[in-house]
């Protein structure tokens, strides 16, 4: 089955100084055709080959699926409660985590394969065609290893976390946690893990831990990510930089010399507005980044405890309002950032050989995507070339 996609009022192409010369590479009165899963041609919609069926994109924009480098969807429960108590003053430590931790542990497999089920296609409908999904609420070796065999069946960005925290079983006992996941719970995950992630933070694991940590998960030939500076300033960017991770995810309290590493490295910058918004806190300084030459890419976050959100258009909202990016700058770092966060070349852009992956708005450019924020502009989504 082919599939072209025309009538397109700008194709988001990603490939920066292409069409419009621009960051996004902007073309005009083009179409797209996918095979079999990946896109097979673009170019003028005069020109277009035949096909086995049209997408009348309707003079919207089309743009590649985003992709969502970041997120926690296996947990049990909600934590509305604490989000009220937040939001009326109440400080975010997270310590609530623990709370999902109970939750999830009591949990079925059922049921965590539904939550997961639930927020994946929620995601999908805002356009969103990758998903990463981290473990992290099990915190036992059974636990974390049945949260990733579920999220092996939603996606195959999969990353263990079993230093999300200390549970409360080893409190006052860190050194022997971290050897329970250095050792069994790491032998347990590898199998359904494609990166291991630590929380590296006050309150959570110092910077000896996590480097610890996420060197025996490099050595057992995972991927690396750090939750680095988030709440504080901290050692988890430069560490990141030091262990060559693909992406340092949060970056909200950064140095000088943090964003020179940065900038001076393949570590992806992930910011995760969500998080701030949810949290009421100050935003990451995008602008810095960006300015610095650092690569950065946006991703949601997706939690029940500081980001309960699935959208990466309401992500690319608050970058442009209280980020300081661009609209365009803000896209591609939805779109390609993620893809560079997850080191995929096959994502995150429009050319032949990537992932059909598409979405269509119902909207004439991207912009429209900070600029009419709450809105559910997405009109058509293609996953692996299937119309969802
Ligand atoms: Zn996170």
């Amino acid at each position: 089955m082919t599939f072209l996609i025309d009538n397109i009022g700008e194709l988001v192409t990603n490939i920066p100084g292409t069409g419009d010369g621009g960051l996004l590479g902007v073309r005009r009165k083009a179409a797209v055709l996918v095979e079999e899963g990946d896109i097979a041609w673009v170019g003028p919609s005069r020109y277009a080959p035949a096909a086995d069926r049209r997408i009348d994109a309707q003079g919207g924009a089309v743009l590649p699926g985003f992709v969502d480098s970041h997120a926690h969807l296996v947990f049990a429960g909600d934590r509305a409660t604490e989000f009220a108590a937040r939001m009326a003053g109440e400080a975010y430590t997270g310590g609530g985590i623990r709370t999902t931790v109970a939750a999830t542990r009591a949990a079925s497999d059922d049921d965590l394969r539904d939550n997961v089920s639930r927020l994946r296609d929620e995601a999908l409908r805002q356009g969103t065609t990758t998903i990463e999904i981290k473990s992290g609420y099990g915190l036992t070796v059974a636990d974390e290893a049945r949260s990733l065999r579920i999220a092996t069946e939603f996606s195959t960005e999969t990353t263990f976390l079993g230093a999300h925290v200390v549970p409360p079983e080893y409190a006052d006992r860190a050194d022997d946690y971290v050897g329970l996941v250095c050792g069994p719970m790491l032998r347990a995950a590898r199998p359904y893990a494609r990166w291991i992630d630590v929380f590296c933070e006050k309150g959570a694991f110092d910077a000896d831990h996590a480097r610890a940590i996420l060197t025996v998960g490099k050595d057992a030939g995972l991927g690396v990510r750090v939750h680095a500076n988030q709440l504080g300033p901290g050692e988890g960017v430069q560490l990141a930089v030091e262990l060559g991770a693909a992406s340092a995810d949060h970056c909200t309290h950064l140095s000088r010399e943090d964003i020179d590493a940065l900038a001076g490295s393949h570590t992806v910058a992930t910011l995760l507005p969500g998080a701030e918004f949810s949290t009421r806190s100050a935003y990451p300084e995008a602008r810095r980044l960006l300015d610095a030459g650092a690569t950065v890419a946006l991703a949601t976050d997706c939690n029940p405890g500081s980001s309960y959100t699935s959208s990466m258009p309401f992500c690319i909202a608050l970058a442009v309002r209280e980020m300081g990016m661009t609209p365009a700058e803000a896209v591609w770092a939805a779109t390609a950032g993620g893809a560079r966060a997850l080191r995929r070349d096959d994502l995150g852009v429009i050319r032949p050989r990537a992932r059909a992956d598409i979405v269509v708005l119902d909207a004439p450019s991207h912009a429209h995507l900070a600029y009419r924020p709450g809105v559910p502009l997405v009109t058509k989504v293609l996953h692996n070339g299937v119309p969802q």
